[in-house]
């Protein structure tokens, strides 16, 4: 009689369980510094899907993190269901090659859309005598945080280039919301970050003290904006910093939203809907996203499969065939 009344109350939990859960479906979205512009594109993503929480049942959380590569680890361990990541660490973590040859492809990584773009920044001190990305070597440079996207993209350019971490005077890896404060209390003389522009982190690091964008345009840049299809030659506009007037010529990836394909297709579905139907909000969220096309968001820098949550939305929606 007592052991069939626990198992009564037992089952009865259970029931209780998974009527709840079948209501609520929580996720967590990986972003980077919260003075780059994935945290605030990560929190509008939430923002417009937490708004219809009470029609689908998804209430969704944004994370400050390492960055891309960080992002796309997580999503491979299960501990975080969409990231932000650059489209040239999603292509490597697809096909595991550079970064990702060590733990295989992540053949299940999804891409969902993609963002901004982001171009390969590069800001100096002033007094620093560094005028171009050529000059870097034998100065004080962050080159950013393992995990991070542009650390990422650093390493690459710097084997490229045939420099290594003796090529610089003191190398430093600051998180992306540090190396501002860094700059400007004369620790370090150059930071290089891959972020959408307007940034907070560049707009902290040109307003607190003199400092200057530089050209990154030289053989070897042009030689793998060549070779590789998710680098492209980039501009960042003369006068958005104080300190640069003229336009500044770079290369450059994009932002993409990435997810795994087990996450479930509904969860999916919901998510790439509200960014789409609600469109002119989430562009007027973040000026880095003011400019976002819906045919280019489908498109470009997606080297993962699309996840099929997303391409029913696009078919539906008629941007997919
Ligand atoms: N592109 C950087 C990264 O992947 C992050 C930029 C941002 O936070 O806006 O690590």
């Amino acid at each position: 009689m007592k052991l069939s009344l626990m198992g009564g109350a037992a089952a009865l939990g259970l029931v209780v369980g998974s009527a709840a859960s079948a209501q609520q479906t929580f996720i967590s979205i990986g972003t980077g510094g919260v003075t780059g512009v994935y945290y605030p594109a990560g929190g509008a993503i939430c923002r417009l899907v937490n708004r219809d929480r009470a029609e689908h049942g998804i209430r969704c959380g944004v994370e400050s993190t390492g960055g891309s590569i960080f992002n796309i680890n997580a999503i491979r361990d299960g501990e975080l269901e969409f990231g932000i990541a650059q489209s040239d660490w999603q292509f490597h973590a697809f096909g595991g090659t550079s970064r990702f040859e060590e733990d295989g492809p992540f053949e299940e990584l999804r891409a969902v859309f993609s963002l901004h773009p982001e171009p390969f920044t590069v800001v100096a001190r002033a007094d620093s005598g560094i005028t171009n990305f050529d000059d870097l070597p034998g100065n004080r440079v962050n080159i950013g945080n393992p995990g991070s996207g542009q650390r990422g993209t650093m390493e690459v350019v710097m084997a490229e280039m045939g420099w290594d971490m003796d090529t610089f005077s003191v190398v430093t890896e600051l998180q992306a919301g540090e190396q501002a404060q860094a700059l400007c209390d004369n620790n370090i003389d150059a930071i290089v970050y891959t972020v959408g522009h307007p940034s907070g982190a560049i707009q902290e690091a040109t307003t607190a003290c003199d400092t200057v964008l530089v050209n990154v345009d030289n053989e070897t840049v042009r030689a793998l904006v060549d070779d590789r299809d998710y680098y492209r030659m980039a501009t960042i506009p003369g006068g958005m910093y104080r300190g640069t007037d003229a336009d500044v010529t770079t290369f450059g990836v994009g932002a993409t939203f990435v997810t795994s394909a087990n996450v479930p297709e509904d969860v999916v579905y919901e998510v790439t809907k509200a960014i789409f139907e609600n469109l002119e909000m989430f562009q007027s969220l973040h000026p880095a996203l003011a400019t976002l096309d819906p045919a280019e968001m489908v498109a470009d820098g997606l080297s993962a499969p699309l996840h099929d949550g997303a391409v029913r939305y696009f078919r539906e929606a008629g941007l997919m065939d």
